[in-house]
């Protein structure tokens, strides 16, 4: 009887142990879950590759296109400038994505905001003036990465840096259309059917973009 008895206690005191460790494990998988969604949302990648100054290629085989930011073409000045600059910030690093509206564009690249650490690159991109910003309706300028990303871009125009260092032979106003998001030329084919009432005008090409404007891809203002 009194060895039954042990053997009872012992089997009581295992079940409690068992319970007390499902219960710690339990609140540490919780806990965990918690720090992982209060602390920093976003899918974590090594970028691999840098292809221009706003795409690159993530272990994995993904490739990134930065989002609102637009940097040159090749043989357009400053191409290899910003090409060089989103390198040196990137290249086998480890990014942090935070994605607006589609995660990926037509060519299945994934469309996104970048941090490294706590640096936003698209928002450096344009303090250096090596882009334009670029925004569609997904990435509209109530969100806090593109309000930041317009005041990096409106510090770069008032101190004349990259970009906004070339000499361009001014229009005599440019245009664009309402709710529209691209600055364009008066004689720019874009917008030979806007109506009057649907135009916004402005004096000089700085004053458009300085609103959040892009400039048009056709008549490249
Ligand atoms: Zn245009």
């Amino acid at each position: 009887m009194a060895r039954s008895a042990k053997a009872n206690k012992q089997r009581r005191l295992i079940q409690i142990a068992l319970v007390i460790s499902l219960a710690i494990l339990f609140l540490v998988v919780r806990f965990v879950e918690r720090v992982d969604e209060e602390g920093e949302p976003g899918d974590r990648f090594e970028i691999v590759r840098v292809s221009d100054g706003d795409s690159m290629e993530l272990r994995g085989g993904d490739r990134l296109r930065l989002l609102a930011v637009d940097t040159p073409e090749k043989r357009e000045p400053l191409y290899q400038e910003a090409t060089n600059f989103t390198s040196d910030l990137t290249l086998n690093k480890i990014g942090r994505l935070v994605y607006a509206g589609a995660r990926r564009d037509k060519y299945g690249r994934l469309l996104a905001f970048l941090y490294i650490d706590s640096v936003l690159i698209n928002e450096q991109i344009l303090r250096n003036g090596l882009g334009y910003l670029y925004l569609f309706k997904d990435t509209d300028l109530d969100r806090p990465e593109v309000r930041l990303m317009l005041q990096a871009q409106r510090e770069a125009i008032d101190s004349k840096i990259g970009l906004w260092a070339i000499e361009r032979a001014p229009e005599p106003y440019y245009v664009a259309a309402a709710g529209a998001f691209r600055l364009h030329r008066p004689g720019c084919r874009s917008i030979r059917k806007l109506a009057p009432h649907n135009s916004r005008i402005f004096d000089t090409r700085e004053e458009g973009l300085r609103t959040g404007l892009s400039p048009c891809r056709n008549c490249k203002p």
